[in-house]
């Protein structure tokens, strides 16, 4: 793990990793990102629900996959911890699972620690690298140390590729995530949670207006788009549905969202 005394964490300016953390009611955040998610909760009242609704799904999708076998757990765009954390959820399942987290956030970094406390049996560790250069981001030590890039691997990819705009790199948030189902043995799965402005175009101009302004760019997809990301995968049931949807527990059904809110599409897909 990189160092991180000398990390500037850029307090005065909103982040998205913090006001994410905001809308989830923690307490990493500070007033430059409370001002930037009140700007964005007035464009799109739901994001908390949005946040909130994509967090289950991380948990329902790891605790699913860590069942189907799978123990080795590559999460890009981690975000800053908010417990149970995926390995929490992985490791509970199966107390061996292998976990890699990784940001391009220092702030994230900073708080690696916290996402750092391991199973005994198991292993968890925290690579600090961007996904827009996925050649680099594969080549670091930790994930190389943490993953047998041999057998079967959880790649995750929540609620990050929407920060990740077509005119940023060659090739898109596509290019990139080819570059990485690529790099996976047969076996591996790939989740994606994703925001999409087909139930609420309006709203979802309005909240990429207010990310826009607080420094951060983004880029919802529609349906055909995020299906696209698996393309050569095969996804599993229920396919590529507004988060709530992608098999919900009773508890889950409680909590009674609708597309508009969920915002985000997920879904889940297996190498042949
Ligand atoms: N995956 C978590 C957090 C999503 S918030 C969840 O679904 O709950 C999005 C995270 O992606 C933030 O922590 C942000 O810092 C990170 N991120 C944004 N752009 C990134 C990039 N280019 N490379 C790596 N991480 C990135």
């Amino acid at each position: 793990m990189a160092e991180n005394s000398t990390v500037d964490l850029k307090l005065d300016q909103a982040h998205s990793a913090r006001m994410y953390d905001y809308y989830l009611g923690g307490t990493t955040n500070f007033p430059a990102d409370r001002e930037a998610a009140g700007r964005a909760l007035a464009a799109f009242p739901s994001i908390l629900a949005t946040a909130r609704i994509n967090r289950r799904f991380m948990r329902r999708a790891t605790r699913f996959l860590a069942q189907e076998g799978m123990t080795q757990f590559f999460d890009i765009g981690t975000g800053i911890p908010t417990s149970p954390n995926l390995h929490e959820v992985a490791q509970e399942v199966t107390p061996a699972a292998r976990v890699i987290y990784t940001d391009n956030d220092p702030i994230v970094l900073a708080h690696a620690r916290a996402l750092l406390h391991s199973h005994s049996e198991g292993h968890t560790s925290y690579a600090h690298a961007d996904v827009t250069d996925p050649a680099a981001l594969l080549a670091t030590p930790e994930i190389a140390g943490t993953l047998d890039f041999t057998r079967p691997i959880a790649l995750s990819l929540n609620a990050l590729l929407h920060f990740v705009t077509d005119d940023r790199v060659d090739g898109g948030a596509h290019g990139i995530v080819e570059h990485l189902k690529a790099a996976l043995p047969s076996g591996s799965t790939l989740s994606i949670t994703h925001v999409t402005p087909d139930f609420d175009p309006e709203g979802i101009a309005r909240l990429t207006g207010a990310y826009r302004a607080a420094g951060t760019p983004g880029q919802a997809r529609p349906h055909a788009e995020i299906v696209r990301l698996f393309d050569g995968w095969e996804l599993l049931d229920p396919g590529v549905v507004p988060t709530q949807r992608w098999r919900p527990t009773d508890e889950d059904h409680a909590e009674n969202v609708t597309d508009a809110e969920a915002a985000c599409y997920a879904g889940i897909a297996r190498k042949p």
